[in-house]
């Protein structure tokens, strides 16, 4: 833990990036964040989200001890109960009955103990992760194409490429540390960028070309690619033949297509994909990335392998500059990888289909049994939670009935389930609704472990903070279990460095070079040096001065015959596409399920609403107003969001973010929407390709309101944000309301015990009623509402929870406008200065040219840099109005 004034070095829980973090408690109880100089990924730097996790550390809402059927339980008797109940379970029923649902937010020594006791000692394979949701299209091309789950580069590929391909991959958004490492690289070498995304997304404001696809339309683009490479004579032939088999199956399936269905099927231009594809074949140095826009479909494994065939039709893998690159969306999404957190993998990258691979783990386990098929995959696994095959299920670190796709059956599902045990930092989560069993869990800062980042490595979480309540790290609970189901022994580690040490082992035992995975360097660290571990790329093989950091330059694939293995991909099928389709994803300042992100009002300001992107023509097909709120509903269900009609997105497709729960609005799940569909290989949901439509919410009323506490709505929608001091949120009701005194009461949670001083203002002509209520000086809330969107400054009143009120300011107030000003100033675009949209279109149009322009004058994206693309594709629109 570190001692108030001590900067201790750990690393960020969000994505994949993995940037080393330097934590400094200080006196007043507060931590300041600061990017680690010396940490490889980022190099001091922070994105917007990095910056604020000094905000996010209250122990507001944290689950803080044991709960048995929602009320307060000791540990003792929440572990004997869960440990009873699966051990009968699995005696009833057998092993399968039972299942674990767990993190890529895990870190690796609390993964391997999970994966230990489901794989090893209870002996079912139904233990998956909710990164089968994120990168398992990823793993399973890596593991098709090269025998193992390797990513092959390093993040200094990118800036050594002369061309950067990004697939589904909203880089500036999701790796914002990595982006900008790119923009670095290319202000100083001139790379080329190309994005592929159906949608104009903020990565595009670096792209010298955007491929605007068709929704899954990349099969196509990269099939026409190695067609292309093989016209063109662009063949490494020395590689394909002395390192990769099966190439002519794999160009037999480009070569029938014509250009023409090439194109037919991306949905692009075939001008522009020619340009594509002659870019890509003259340029040596290329990288092709990709994210979850090419794993979370019913081709995403297609896809991984269309890619990764070019690349190896080129022999461009494994060099400076060259390779596919798969960027996980998680902190510790390889490490689960690693230790064999999937339901089809075994520890170690070892294969569970593998017999010996199987008595390899079974035996250095000294394990009774050891699981002899794959287990259920996410979507198979609820599914069997529903129809009752599973009927004991443990969910750890993550929120199933918000992410995974058709939510609301998944909800159903686990309410009907007999047992259900939920470990988790948070109280109050969708999931932690339905647990029998709640297990309070450390979180970030408090746990101490690894974690492995996209590019293979490991770096050291610590904590700087004691662990608060009765809250237990996650691999200590996972062992106290173990050791009530009578496998005490082979839990027994003292700490995140004895398991760690057993990890390292095991990925060195009896394997000489077999299996990519292998960090036997490092089994036998001391306590002291697994503290002082220095962030570490894998492979750290035992006796081996310096390691080789990428993989396949020169062959060496996991295969059984060392070659590298093409994928013959087909088109897939498509559905003839009438109707909308919908597409999720995430937004720069949010995480997941916004359990660590909503709580800061700073990140929630950059879009405190739930929302839905959609083309101006499809919105002026349905009715669709911007600004106005819709109902987005597909086959499973509905959702109402605000609508942003923008030309960014393509017509046809609709966006809409991932990251809203019950807790942040009335109906957002848009998860809940998404068909349990999933890609054959991989198990991985389609989670950005449903059909879909959209209509305009008939509101009765609109509204908005500030108050103190928490809020308490009961109306069609509503979206809360906190703000300093309080809360804001957009409110709309289907029916009249018939008092609006008792309704603004309810909203602050006012009891029939408060009696604030009430201050209101109505305009019968326009049914306008303004509402606010005081004690003494200080403002309880405020609520405006009206047939339609009233016009007050929003900021103004997120602003006003923490002013006093005197007479003056009451009326200001409810004027909802400050003295001098007239005009809101928008949404937060800069995040950490929390400089506004107005602002900086005023700012544009009185002459800043540029985003060091806005920097100099507001400062606006002169910390973290995550806005810089918003701040450069505002000045592009601002010039092109100007120019019409
Ligand atoms: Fe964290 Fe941002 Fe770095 Fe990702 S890019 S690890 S979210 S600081």
């Amino acid at each position: 833990m570190g001692a108030t004034g001590c900067s201790v070095k750990t690393a960020c829980p969000y994505c994949g990036v993995g940037c080393g973090v330097l934590a400094t408690p200080q006196d007043d109880g507060s931590v300041s964040i600061a990017g680690d100089p010396d940490h490889p990924a980022n190099f001091g730097r922070l994105c917007s989200k990095g910056s604020a996790l000094g905000e996010t550390l209250s122990l507001d809402d944290r689950l803080l001890h044991p709960e048995i059927n929602g009320a307060r339980a000791s540990w003792d008797d929440a572990l004997d109960l869960a440990a009873t109940r699966f051990s009968e379970t699995i005696a009833q029923h057998g092993p399968d009955s039972v299942a674990l649902y767990i993190s890529g937010q895990l870190l690796t020594e609390d993964y391997y103990v999970a994966n230990k006791l489901m794989k090893g000692f209870i002996g079912s394979g139904n233990i998956d992760t909710n990164s089968r949701l994120c990168m398992a299209s990823s793993v399973a091309g890596h593991r098709r194409a090269f025998g193992s789950d390797t990513v092959p580069g390093v993040y200094a590929d990118l800036e050594e490429a002369d061309l950067v391909v990004l697939v589904g991959s909203n880089l500036a958004w999701c790796h914002p540390i990595l982006y900008q490492r790119l923009v670095a690289a290319r202000e100083t070498r001139g790379t080329k960028v190309v994005v592929i995304d159906p949608r104009e997304t903020a990565s595009c404001e670096i792209a010298d070309v955007h491929l605007a696809i068709a929704p899954d339309g990349d099969v196509a683009v990269f099939l026409g690619l190695l067609a292309h490479l093989e016209q063109s004579g662009q063949i490494d032939r020395d590689y394909v033949e002395a390192h990769t088999s099966g190439a002519l199956a794999a160009l037999d399936v480009a070569r029938k297509l014509s250009r023409e269905e090439i194109a037919r099927a991306a949905g692009v231009d075939a001008a522009q994909l020619v340009k594509f594809f002659a870019l890509w074949a003259s340029t040596e140095k290329v990288v092709t990335c990709y994210s979850q826009g090419v794993n979370q479909s019913t081709s995403g494994s297609d896809k991984v392998n269309a890619i990764i065939n070019c690349h190896l039709f080129t022999g461009r893998i494994g060099r400076p500059g060259m390779g596919p690159f798969s960027l996980t969306g998680q902190p510790n999404a390889m490490g689960g990888r690693e230790v064999g957190g999937l339901a089809n993998m075994l520890a170690a990258h070892m294969q569970i289909e593998n017999p010996q691979d199987r008595a390899r783990v079974q035996g250095f386990w000294a394990s009774p049994v050891i699981a002899d098929k794959p287990g259920l995959k996410a979507v198979d696994m609820f599914q069997a939670v529903a129809d009752g095959r599973i009927k004991a299920i443990w969910i750890i670190c993550t929120n199933p009935v918000v992410s995974m796709p058709d939510a609301d059956s998944v909800r159903a599902a686990l309410e009907s389930c007999p047992f259900v045990v939920v470990s988790d930092v948070i109280r109050e989560t969708d999931t932690t609704a339905l647990a029998h069993v709640l297990l309070p869990a450390t979180a970030w800062g408090e746990k101490d472990g690894t974690v492995t980042n996209s590019e293979r490595r490991i770096t050291r979480q610590r904590a700087f903070l004691p662990p608060p309540g009765q809250t237990r790290h996650d691999w200590k609970m996972i062992c106290d279990v173990a050791a009530r189901m009578g496998f005490a022994d082979a839990f027994a580690f003292e700490n995140a460095a004895a398991i760690f040490r057993e990890h390292a082992a095991l990925s060195a035992h009896e394997n000489n070079g077999a299996r990519d995975f292998d960090i036997g360097a490092l089994e036998r660290v001391s306590d002291e040096q697994f503290n002082a571990l220095a962030p570490v790329q894998w492979p750290q093989r035992k006796g081996e001065e310096a390691p080789e950091t990428r993989f396949f330059a020169h062959g060496g694939f996991f295969t059984p015959d060392r070659k590298g293995r093409f994928v013959p991909t087909p088109l897939p099928l498509q559905a003839a596409r009438d109707g909308l389709t919908l597409n999720t994803g995430r937004l720069r300042d949010q995480w997941h399920t916004m359990t660590r992100t909503g709580k800061t009002g700073r990140l929630m300001a950059h879009a405190p609403e739930p929302f839905c992107e959609m083309h101006p023509m499809d919105a002026q097909a349905v009715g669709v107003m911007d600004g106005g709120l819709v109902v987005v509903a597909s086959q499973r269900g509905e959702i109402i969001v605000r609508a942003k009609i923008t030309s960014r997105q393509s017509r046809g497709s609709v966006f809409v973010p991932m990251h809203w729960t019950s807790r942040f609005a009335s109906k957002a799940r848009v998860d809940a929407l998404a068909m349990p569909a999933t890609d054959p290989v991989s198990g991985q949901p389609a989670l950005k390709h449903t059909p879909c439509s959209v209509r305009a919410f008939a509101g009765a009323w609109h509204g908005f309101a500030v108050c103190a506490a928490r809020p308490a709505p009961d109306c069609a929608y509503w979206a809360v944000a906190p703000v300093e001091g309080g809360f804001r949120l957009e409110l709309a009701g289907s029916e009249p309301c018939p008092d609006w005194k008792s309704f603004a009461g309810a909203v602050f949670g006012l009891t029939n015990a408060d009696e604030p001083e009430w201050v209101a203002y109505s305009d019968r002509a326009t049914g306008a009623v303004r509402l606010a209520a005081f004690a003494g000086e200080a403002l309880v809330g405020a609520i405006f509402v009206g047939a339609g969107a009233a016009r007050i400054s929003r900021n103004f009143l997120s602003q006003s929870l923490n002013a006093p009120h005197g007479p003056e300011a009451r009326v200001r107030l409810l004027a909802g406008r400050p003295a001098q000003s007239t005009a809101d100033d928008g949404y937060t675009i800069c995040s950490c200065y929390s400089v506004a949209s107005g602002i900086i279109i005023r700012e544009i149009g009185n002459g800043a040219d540029s985003v060091q322009a806005i920097g100099a004058k507001l400062k606006a994206g002169t910390n973290c840099g995550s806005c810089r693309s918003e701040l450069q594709r505002m000045i592009h629109e601002h010039r092109l109005a100007e120019a019409i």
